[in-house]
């Protein structure tokens, strides 16, 4: 194995740390404590865990955490109800609501009842339009992790030449912008595309996203490139014991790590990026909130 790996979950914490920072500068200096609200509707056993995780980090940064677990058949008007209740809140710089939301209810409708300023995840309509015409955004916090990885390990990204392999809402538009913000030349690969093998090994940065275990092998990567993987995916292990599962990402790692210069490894990469992250972006609402500085290195 050749390729440096890039330690997310160390570098999660120094984010994590650097948020610690400014909250306790932010309580001391001007007596205000960031807030984030997290809305759960439903028990889906997945998003429990993160939720929890998620008040839990927030807490451990100095923060105030509020916690919303509503009936998975709380209705559409109760939901934003709430929603409006918490963009009025001074206390709440940050609003949070876990998707996916229970059938019935109208994801768009409800993350975009969010008051963009305070939408901490950066999936409002109005937080998307503004990432894409370049002006100051809440920007989703898996491919802002991203973004830090690869501006730490490469410094300056600009005139690189970087493949988003996954066109979602959530994680490879926004990447793709964010690559193009730091003046990379981007293409976005999708299951459409036409020899993925060779549009992959054109770049000096590979961002892969596409939800299939493994699917990106070392040789769709130019030999020296950066790959940032953010699958996880979990897959039958029966090397383990019977019915035992791993996480994998959407990277062969063994084949990819002989051939990159540097690779996040699954777990331990992206994903731990991805709540501290939110950490960051409820601190940096906060100080947009109340007309400070923000805090530096910990937004796009
Ligand atoms: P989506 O399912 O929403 O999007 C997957 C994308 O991959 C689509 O654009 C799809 O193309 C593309 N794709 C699917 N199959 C292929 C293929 N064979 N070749 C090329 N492209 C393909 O997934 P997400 O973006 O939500 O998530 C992607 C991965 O990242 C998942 O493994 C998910 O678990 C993980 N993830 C990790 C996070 C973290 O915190 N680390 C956070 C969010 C997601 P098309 O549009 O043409 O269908």
């Amino acid at each position: 194995m050749s390729a440096k790996i890039i330690d997310g979950k160390a570098f999660a914490e120094t984010v994590r740390g650097k948020v610690a920072v400014h909250v306790a500068r932010l309580k001391a200096d001007h007596g205000i404590t960031p807030g984030l609200a997290v809305v759960l509707v439903g028990e889906d056993p997945a998003s429990q865990v993160y939720v929890r995780n998620k008040g839990k980090q927030t807490l451990e940064c100095g923060m105030n955490s509020f916690e919303h677990k509503l009936d998975a058949s709380t209705g559409e008007a109760e939901l934003l109800a709430l929603i409006e209740r918490l963009n009025n809140d001074p206390a709440v710089h940050g609003i949070l609501v876990q998707l996916p939301l229970p059938k019935h209810l109208n994801e768009d409708l409800v993350i975009n009842a969010i008051a963009p300023d305070k939408d901490v995840d950066g999936f409002h309509i109005s937080n998307v339009g503004r990432l894409g015409t370049g002006q100051k955004s809440m920007v989703p916090c898996t491919p802002l992790g991203c973004l830090m990885l690869l501006r730490d390990h490469l410094g300056s990204l600009s005139g690189l030449n970087a493949v988003v392999v996954g066109r979602s809402n959530i994680v490879g538009k926004p990447m793709a912008n964010l690559l193009l913000k730091d003046s990379c030349t981007v293409t976005i690969a999708h299951s459409r595309t036409r020899e993925i093998e060779a549009v992959c090994r054109a770049a000096d940065i590979v961002v892969a996203a596409v939800g299939r275990p493994e699917m990106i092998r070392g040789d769709w990567i130019r030999p020296g490139a950066t790959v940032i993987d953010v699958g996880i995916n979990r897959v039958a292990a029966p090397d383990k014991g019977e019915g035992k599962t791993r996480i994998v990402g959407d990277v062969h790692f063994e084949s990819a790590s002989a051939v990159a210069g540097a690779i996040t490894p699954v777990p331990g990469g992206v994903g731990p990026m991805t709540i501290a992250c939110l950490l960051a972006n409820t601190v940096t609402a906060c100080c947009r909130a109340n007309g400070l500085a923000e805090p530096e290195g910990l937004t796009a």
